[in-house]
């Protein structure tokens, strides 16, 4: 059975987003804890958060994923922007709790010219100022495409940050397609070679989630733009071997690709029907 889903918008709340999963044909889903932007996030509706877990478990969902604002720079050189990071971070923790279980990916920020190792540096002490033994949440890092001043723009910078936590088993990483190849992975001719490395760098049981993206720009152009499945440089084949690679299969992918609800609902036709069981 593949496990897919969307990014859906988190306006009409947590039962809503589940029921315009299943409207089309996905059994998870991303949202955006609060606005992209790092605003201020709605009071949680506590009988909502209920109902979309009993959705939840009565579909069979695997884990729903949510996203940091992606605004947010846990290693920007200025203090000021690093506490907010932390503040809203911590804030987006413990209104995850109220959907027990689940998965909180962030971007591990840009470094502002204070080089990765600083930044990897800041990122590892923000998670264990964050992470509770408590928790139910698991906190996963998302590979980066390198933009800018970029942390996690490899698997040797993301296995330097979580060697640094100190919880790690509250820790994984998601997977962006677009994003490993903007970086400059060959995921169309060599798939197994980058998981290999991925395996070897950071460990396969760490990978938690996939970001199931085609690229408008070409491998290593550190660019960050999203294409619809098949419309842009990885192409339907590759992403077709991604969803039925064996180490990968039992993951839950999540489309991130520019569609509306009728593109993703296609999309995801589209990637059952070409899913090997
Ligand atoms: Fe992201
Ligand atoms: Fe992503
Ligand atoms: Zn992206």
């Amino acid at each position: 059975m593949l496990h897919i889903g969307c990014h859906l918008s988190s306006g009409a709340g947590f039962l809503s987003m589940g029921e315009t999963a299943l409207s089309i044909g996905a059994d998870t889903f991303q949202f955006f804890t609060r606005n992209p932007r790092g605003s201020k996030a709605k009071a949680i509706d506590v009988e909502d958060a209920k109902a979309l877990m009993h959705l939840i478990k009565e579909h069979r969902f695997p884990c729903i994923l949510a996203h940091a604002p992606y605004t947010l720079n846990p290693c920007s050189a200025a203090e000021k922007t690093r506490e907010f990071a932390y503040l809203t971070m911590e804030d987006d923790l413990k209104r995850m709790e109220y959907t027990p279980g689940q998965m909180y990916n962030f971007h591990p920020g840009s470094h502002t010219g204070q080089g990765a190792e600083t930044g990897i540096e800041e990122i590892a002490a923000l998670l264990n100022a964050l992470l509770k033994t408590e928790q139910t949440t698991t906190v996963l890092l998302e590979t980066m495409s390198g933009k800018g001043s970029e942390v996690g723009r490899n698997f040797e910078e993301l296995a330097a940050i979580l060697e640094k936590v100190h919880l790690q088993e509250k820790m994984g990483i998601c997977l962006d397609t677009c994003h490993i190849w903007d970086a400059g992975y060959d995921i169309v001719n060599d798939l197994d070679g980058v998981i290999e490395h991925f395996d070897r760098v950071i460990g396969l049981p760490r990978l938690k989630a996939i970001h199931l993206n085609d690229s408008l720009n070409g491998r290593g152009s550190h660019k960050d733009r999203h294409a619809c499945i098949g419309a842009g440089q990885i192409g339907l084949e590759a992403l077709t071997k991604v969803i039925n690679h064996p180490e990968l299969k039992h993951l839950p992918f999540f489309l991130e690709t520019p569609n509306d609800l009728d593109g993703y609902k296609r999309e995801i036709a589209l990637l059952r029907s070409l899913y090997e069981g």
